[in-house]
């Protein structure tokens, strides 16, 4: 069965990755992640009290499980914190679709085999892959929050989380969906050659 996130990524790709403690005393501070983790996944913790309010589901009647017991199931809330990489990668599902150049407006449609040779647009030079506008299917960055059992669309987050993210990182940060089997960490594309 297919997992969804939300993933929650600095805008600026190459921004340097901070100790995944830090990370965690973070997203802990501004009250989106709680502090005990999940049974033998030492990065993965329960949402915290402030995690309604810092993530706004759309829908009238949200489908979500906020407590521990609900983590194995595909409607858990939980909070996945990633180490950081070494250079910058491209974290992207099944759902993820071509990317557009905000320049040429070109769609990039044959992304996934180009990839990470050259984006080849109508533009003279290339457009750099954290350039192109991933229209929220996808993300660069070198350390990426994940938040579990978020359907592509269902909910986004609040102002006051980004805000929070960036006055806490220095850095505006960006969020994307993703939808595949597994952890999307295992399977993210180095962007550098
Ligand atoms: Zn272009």
């Amino acid at each position: 069965m297919p997992r969804h996130f939300l993933i929650l990524y600095p805008s600026r790709p190459d921004q340097p990755p901070v100790a995944v403690t830090s990370l965690g005393t973070m997203v802990e501070r501004i009250g989106l992640m709680g502090r005990p983790s999940l049974p033998g996944a030492a990065h993965r913790h329960v949402v915290g009290e402030a995690y309604l309010s810092l993530i706004t589901y759309l829908g009238c009647s949200p489908q979500v499980g906020l407590g521990i017991e609900d983590a194995d199931t595909p409607l858990g809330a939980w909070i996945e914190l990633s180490a950081g990489f070494a250079e910058p990668r491209l974290i992207a599902g099944d759902n993820a679709k071509a990317p557009r150049c905000p320049q040429c407006r070109r769609f990039i449609e044959h992304w996934r085999t180009q990839f990470p040779a050259p984006a080849l647009c109508d533009c003279v030079e290339p457009t750099p892959w954290p350039r192109l506008n991933w229209r929220q299917c996808a993300g660069i960055a070198r350390q990426f929050v994940l938040i579990h059992g978020v359907f592509e669309g269902e909910a986004l987050p609040a102002d006051a989380l980004l805000n929070a993210l960036a006055r806490e990182s220095g850095c505006e940060w960006r969020y994307a969906y993703w939808r595949g089997e597994g952890d999307p960490l295992d399977h993210t594309l180095t962007l550098a050659q």
